[in-house]
């Protein structure tokens, strides 16, 4: 009986919430936090094999097999001549976005020092442990004359905060804090992150799904965008257990450079190697020796080849360096191999001092000022520092030049394109300049700097938490949302309102998140100002409802897309001039057909923007006044009238690069104010576009770029991320 009284206790309930005025009810969905649950890795799992083709790999033995013979040869006839090659390395760390510097996947420093000597130990016999190796495979056991080293510099030349290391949120690639699979790690993570494989080795270090341990890609295979390795983060470098030496990567290094598997992945298969007894199967254990299969007289389980645990593994043949050497030689290795050499040289080429400097704002009006901050790099100490704030003479400046480190606060009373130069000097004898032409553009005083962004605003793929309000009034179960006019509650308007107090801020566009798009009826998207008459949360009137129109546009009900979550920008040009709290939403001129619907998305939460529904009779009203507590999802883009720096006022979760194509103009919306460097290079890797500033939204003129695949590297503090984009004028 009693379960049978809750049953009709919960009917009632709904049934309220459809006809009761006072019980309006909310759906939420959206993204729920994920937490990381560490791998248990119960045996060796390279996944190596499942990310080539039998045909790329018959082609590939074909091509090596005359190299390998002519280094033999070259060898024999040379009296084993030293070829020592030195690749140079970039580890791309993958983290979740809640682990900080050194925790958990965001894998502490010492990792990667680690794995290098590990590698660098591995590939030239001086591991400890290669004394381990039975007396009868110490005669094959080979010095395979290969080092690595960590670049100390990206591609453009600029220093690296941590030596051959660059850190990324998860969130920066659009992917949610979770093991990633190895399809998501090829179509997303690599393409978005790789360095050029032609100059440099990646590594990409992350939580990878499926008990995965690595995996890599063979030479003369796969593309380009995907080259190099992949290691599961918590075995990367000295982190202890079965896997815990290191030994994943000097195995997906040795297929990364041609070798492979021991037992050549098939019952007494063939690796190519004469060296290498012929062996039945990998071993998961660490055998004794000698363990015999396939008529040999013991397998060489102990090779890095084989499956076994970390300290299982110690050796390398001479055979598997023919390969290896084959496969590197500067003049018939292999494509993305052949070059690592000689890149090295420059990538990992000790830092030395170099001069670079920061503006705050790079356009002014007239009598503004611009405060310039050395970010000169050093491995010594930097001990003078001569800055020309006006190089080509203009004039007009508060202060010419300066001979301290600065910051340096430098007032321009004359329009014109200023260049800037800073020249520093360190305590080592280097010397470096950096010149910045017509770095800082003085507007005439009164210029409007402030303006809509010159983009279509299309942030489809941005993740927003979003509810509906629901069930509509028209007996189905489909959620209405924030839905104006003819919904159940007769609501002329919706609106979300933004709390603002900064003076001297101009609003220049709003972004809504729709959920719902249907109809023709007509629409009028509408930003007031907080002076209205209307109801707050308590039935008191109150006089900062949603009052002067300060900008609208005329749209119709079903004028977007019916996806969830689409973001529709409105440009306000000219810009408008903000003075407190301001409301964004929609109102119609008329009553909608039935059916018609235009539902704002709303967040699930206690911050954002508090929602206001304009009822019929009554008026707007803080919808908490029913009980509720949804927040309204819209984004404002607010631009100082002083210095034209951009804000967002409104939560993003990643950074957003739009339009993409883009026909010219790329803006690229951060996920907070940060002064941050914004880099664009195109497919041979030059630099094409390069700007420092202190904003959240920058603007990107690539009208005289040729059209094609551009990548932008946008740098603040030590966070780098690289996002791909494609010009299509
Ligand atoms: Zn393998």
């Amino acid at each position: 009986m009693k379960k049978i009284t809750l049953l009709i206790s919960a009917i009632a309930l709904i049934i309220g919430g459809v006809f009761a005025q006072n019980n309006r009810i909310a759906l939420p969905i959206g993204n729920s936090a994920t937490t990381l649950t560490p791998q248990a890795i119960t045996e060796r799992t390279c996944a190596t094999m499942d990310n080539v083709t039998q045909i790329d790999l018959d082609n590939m033995e074909e091509w090596l097999a005359p190299r390998v013979d002519a280094y033999i040869q070259a060898q024999n006839a040379g009296g084993n001549v030293e070829a020592v090659y030195t690749i140079p390395v970039i580890v791309h760390v993958i983290h979740y976005s809640t682990h900080g510097v050194g925790s958990s996947t965001n894998i502490p420093y010492s990792r990667v020092t680690e794995q290098i000597q590990t590698l660098n130990d591995d590939f030239r016999l001086t591991n400890s442990d290669a004394s381990n190796a039975p007396s009868v495979f110490q005669a094959v056991q080979a010095d395979s004359e290969v080092n690595f080293c960590l670049v100390t510099q990206d591609l453009a030349g600029n220093p690296l905060a941590e030596l051959g290391v660059e850190r990324i949120s998860l969130a920066t690639l659009g992917l949610s804090d979770a093991a990633q699979t190895t399809t998501t790690i090829q179509n997303t993570v690599k393409p978005n992150t790789i360095w050029d494989a032609n100059q440099v080795f990646n590594i990409w270090v992350i939580n990878i799904s499926g008990g995965i341990l690595g995996y890599a890609q063979f030479p003369n295979s796969g593309a380009a965008n995907t080259d190099g390795i992949v290691v599961l983060y918590n075995a990367f470098g000295n982190t202890g257990g079965t896997y815990g030496k290191g030994r994943t990567a000097t195995h997906e290094v040795g297929h990364y450079l041609n070798l492979r598997h021991i037992w050549g992945d098939a019952t007494c298969g063939n690796d190519f190697c004469n060296d290498t007894p012929t062996q039945q199967d990998p071993y998961y254990n660490c055998p004794t020796h000698p363990s015999p299969s396939c008529s040999n007289s013991g397998d060489m389980f102990m090779n890095f080849m084989d499956y076994v645990p970390d300290a299982c593994m110690v050796m390398f043949t001479a055979d598997q360096k023919a390969r290896v050497q084959a496969t590197l030689n500067p003049s018939t290795g292999a494509p993305r191999r052949s070059t690592l050499n000689a890149s090295s040289a420059n990538l990992c080429a000790a830092p030395v001092l170099t001069a670079e400097f920061n503006a705050n704002v790079t356009t002014i009006n007239v009598g503004q000022s611009v405060t310039f901050t050395d970010a000169s790099t050093s491995p010594n100490t930097i001990n003078s520092w001569t800055w020309n704030f006006d190089v080509t003479g203009i004039g007009g400046t508060s202060m010419p030049t300066a001979s301290t480190q600065g910051p340096h606060s430098i007032s321009y009373g004359t329009a014109g394109l200023f260049t800037v130069s800073l020249a520093v000097t360190d305590n080592g004898g280097g010397n470096d300049t950096e010149t910045k032409t017509g770095y800082i553009l003085v507007n005439p005083a009164g210029t409007v700097i402030c303006d809509s962004t010159d983009a279509n605003w299309d942030w489809n793929s941005e993740a927003y938490a979003a509810a509906y309000w629901g069930p509509d009034c028209n007996g189905t179960t489909s959620p209405s949302g924030f839905i104006l006019g003819n919904n159940c509650y007769d609501d002329n308007g919706w609106a979300s309102k933004v709390s603002f107090s900064a003076p001297g801020k101009e609003l220049t566009d709003v972004i809504y998140v729709f959920v719902q798009s249907i109809g023709t009826g007509a629409t009028t998207l509408k930003v007031w100002d907080a002076d209205g008459a209307g109801f707050d949360a308590g039935n008191t009137a109150i006089s900062t409802a949603p009052g002067t129109v300060l900008a609208s546009s005329s749209v119709t009900s079903g004028s977007y897309s019916t996806n969830l979550n689409q973001f529709v920008g409105m440009p306000i040009s000219p810009a408008v001039a903000l003075t407190g709290d301001f409301y964004i939403g929609y109102d119609h001129p008329s009553v909608p057909a039935n059916g018609d619907s235009l539902s704002m998305g709303a967040a699930n939460g206690t911050t954002g923007n508090q929602t206001w529904a304009n009822e019929s009779g009554i008026g707007w009203r803080d919808i908490a006044f029913w009980g509720v507590d949804y927040k309204g999802t819209v984004i404002s883009v607010i631009c100082d009238i002083s210095t034209g720096e951009k804000e967002l006022l409104g939560t993003l979760s990643q950074i957003a690069i739009y339009p993409n194509p883009s026909l010219g103009t790329i803006n690229i919306a951060l996920t907070e104010k940060v002064n941050t460097t914004i880099s664009v290079f195109n497919m041979l890797g030059e630099e094409v576009y390069k700007t420092t500033k202190n904003t959240q939204l920058f603007t990107v003129d690539m009208k005289n770029q040729p059209n094609g695949v551009y990548f932008i590297k946008i740098k603040s503090g030590d966070m780098v991320t690289t996002k791909k984009v494609i010009l299509s004028k």
